[in-house]
């Protein structure tokens, strides 16, 4: 027998058993986009590795270790895409969408990163992403943070996410401050973790955010960027948790939050939870003002999310499991050849009535107590009954499956009276 092929690793089919879950999360999505009036946009999935280089960062986890990349035929390096926001402000770039206008956008799709397989973490995953160029904020920080306490109590999550937030300040205060934190990390070089010593030349923020507990309790006491903010960028972050205390949204400053990409200034957020257990951050952004410009556009400034669905639909899952079953509603059974036939017009003429009930007709035959166990297991609330007396007569047998009541007789009219009760 021949050998099967197997997926690539950390790269998932999504069955059918899956997809409810996926398209209950996307159809969510898609109505919090349009509920704060954000347009699509779609990017190939294949760029240029400068791209990345020149954005995420050289000395960054994404680009050192963690990318796809390949010579094409013609000797050019391709990469499969890291993530969504440097490729949206290369495509802002190129078709004019950014420099002295306000755009507010939206992707959903594969990124690609190769990085050790497990719980929450795979080498082909999905992001939703927002991004937002031309607005100076605060207050559009505070939009794209209330986009993700929206979605979280539309998934019935919100108790189990928390907001992290810090700023970053701008470039001058960053370099001071790497400064300040390179000298305090050196005066404990010793004790710190092989990585961490690497990046206290390369990236030396990123220590802030390593994983290590020697290293952690280290960073716990170094000195904080908050405490070294530019004069614009303390005002800019007072005035954002100001807007946050004003709606209502709670959240912890956290000083060691850095965030993984070297293009972010000012406000960053992460959404993390303790359900995932290493895999927490659902949902991670903030402000890039720098990034259009280093790409080669006019300054212009920017601001954005990016969230795994996965880690999203793993938490959704756990939370919402009998909404997740994608139960049918209306089951037709039918016994013999003119109601088989009877069952497939009268499905149909269901479907016209009805265009959001889920109407399942029976296929295959089998006696009618076989027909009806399957009517059961398939979730449906009603079932109705079709042999070859019905079919001449045209009134069918109703009965319902989730609470008590004997089977009824109905004609058409009845019963598309009675299904309307359904929902
Ligand atoms: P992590 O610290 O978990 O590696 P990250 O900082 O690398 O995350 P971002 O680049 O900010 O992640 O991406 C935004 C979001 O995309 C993450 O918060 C996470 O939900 C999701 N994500 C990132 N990498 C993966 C992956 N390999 N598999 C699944 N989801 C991922
Ligand atoms: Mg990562």
């Amino acid at each position: 027998m021949a050998k099967t092929i197997q997926a690539i690793r950390g790269m998932n089919d999504c069955l059918p058993s899956q997809t409810p879950v996926w398209q209950f999360v996307e159809a969510r999505i898609r109505e919090l986009v349009n509920s704060y009036h954000y347009n699509e946009i779609r990017t190939p999935i294949v760029e240029n590795t400068d791209l990345f280089k020149r954005s995420v960062g050289e000395a960054t986890d994404i680009v050192e270790k963690e990318m796809y990349v390949f010579e094409d035929r013609n000797g050019e390096s391709l990469a499969l895409r890291p993530e969504g926001t440097a490729c949206a402000v290369r495509a802002g770039n190129q078709h004019g969408l950014l420099y002295n206008q306000q755009q507010r956008l939206w992707y959903m799709g594969p990124m690609f990163r190769h990085e050790r397989p497990q719980k929450g973490r795979y080498r082909q995953f999905h992001q939703f992403g927002a991004e937002a160029f031309g607005f100076e904020g605060p207050d559009i920080d505070v939009e794209m943070i209330l986009m993700g306490a929206r979605l979280w109590k539309a998934f019935g999550i919100s108790d189990q996410v928390e907001l992290q937030i810090n700023s970053l300040g701008n470039a001058q205060a960053r370099a001071d401050y790497k400064d300040i934190l390179v000298k305090y990390l050196e005066s404990h070089f010793d004790a710190l973790d092989e990585d961490s010593k690497r990046r206290l030349t390369t990236n030396p923020l990123r220590v802030l955010d390593s994983k290590n507990q020697q290293t952690q309790a280290i960073v716990a006491n170094a000195p904080k960027l908050i405490d070294h903010l530019d004069e614009e960028s303390a005002q800019h972050f007072s005035q954002l948790c100001e807007r946050l205390d004003a709606t209502g949204i709670k959240y912890r400053v956290n000083p060691s939050l850095v965030r993984g990409l070297d293009y972010y200034n000012r406000t960053v957020f992460e959404w993390v939870t303790t359900m995932l257990g290493a895999q927490g951050t659902i949902c991670a952004g903030g402000r890039y003002d720098g990034l259009v410009e280093q790409l080669g556009g006019k300054s212009t400034q920017g601001v954005g999310f990016a969230m795994g669905i996965e880690r999203l639909v793993l938490l959704v899952e756990a939370s919402q499991l009998e909404a997740m079953r994608n139960p049918a509603e209306v089951y037709i059974t039918a016994m013999g050849d003119e109601a088989s036939k009877e069952a497939i017009i009268l499905a149909e003429k269901i479907r016209n009535a009805f265009s959001y009930l889920k109407v399942q007709l029976h296929c295959g035959g089998g006696n009618f107590k076989k027909q009806l166990k399957k009517a059961d297991a398939s979730g449906a609330d009603v079932a109705i009954v079709i042999g070859e007396a019905e079919a001449l007569s045209k009134v069918y047998g109703v009965k319902w499956l989730r609470k008590d009541s004997e089977q009824r007789q109905v004609n058409e009219e009845e019963l598309i009276e009675l299904l309307a009760d359904i929902h």
